[in-house]
């Protein structure tokens, strides 16, 4: 298996049934605005190189989002937000992110999301994403070679990777480590495997950008130092 494998396997998965109902209903009833276009409605994959290293780790796509377009962080305010900041970086080719077909690259930086299909109200279950998990597991071990920072975009995300991170035998602190903006954790692994240093970071979500909760300079500082840390 390498990562265009497992994406390939991934759209294919069918294991929540509420998130089934929910991201094919959305391709049904769609937005007014989006009238025209022909719903992805399935699980979105991991976007970005395959040797990225730094993984950013999200929520789950939205509704009309990454379940409309097919790419994590696209098609959404969210997205906007996050691939503006990514740009000003020098980590993406283009400062929008329209659709999976628009030739948008990024550089060293991978997004994915511990839930890989919409759920109603952006809220999965606890159920779900441990569901999913072993898709997150599985990617993180395909990029074990390269990564060397994960980005947690709100506390979600933090959440569902620690015992990821674990499992893999990365030594996460008793307690677990806080979220918060601008949390910063280094976690050794036990084996042979990398340092890797997690970031949290507010969620690019329109309530807290539009809040002013996270604002750009906040969400590029964290990013910039991520990527800086990592090497990229
Ligand atoms: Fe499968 Fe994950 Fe989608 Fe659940 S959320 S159906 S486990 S891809």
């Amino acid at each position: 298996h390498d990562l265009a494998a497992l994406g390939t396997a991934l759209t294919d998965c069918r294991s929540c049934p509420r998130l089934v109902e929910w991201r094919e209903e959305a391709a049904r009833v769609k937005r007014r605005a989006f009238a025209d276009w022909d719903y992805w409605a399935r699980p979105v994959p991991g976007f970005g190189p395959t040797d990225a290293r730094m993984l950013l780790v999200g929520l789950a796509p939205a509704a009309h989002g990454g379940n409309r377009t097919g790419r994590m962080f696209t098609g959404d305010r969210a997205g906007d937000v996050l691939v503006e900041a990514l740009h000003a970086l020098g980590l993406a080719s283009r400062p929008h992110s329209v659709h999976r077909g628009d030739g948008l690259e990024l550089r060293g930086v991978r997004c994915t999301a511990p839930v890989h299909c919409a759920p109603p109200a952006n809220k999965p279950t606890p159920g779900e994403r441990d569901t999913c998990r072993p898709w997150l597991a599985r990617e993180l071990e395909l990029l074990r070679p390269t990564v060397r920072g994960i980005v947690a975009l709100g506390a979600f995300g933090w959440q569902a990777v620690l015992p990821v991170l674990r499992a893999a035998g990365w030594t996460v602190p008793r307690p677990r480590p806080a979220f918060g903006h601008g949390a910063r954790v280094l976690l050794p692994h036990s084996g042979d495997g990398p340092e890797l240093t997690l970031h949290g970071c507010y969620h690019v979500s329109q309530q807290n950008t539009f809040t002013g909760k996270l604002t750009p300079a906040m969400l590029r500082e964290v990013l910039g130092a991520a990527a800086e840390e990592a090497g990229i």
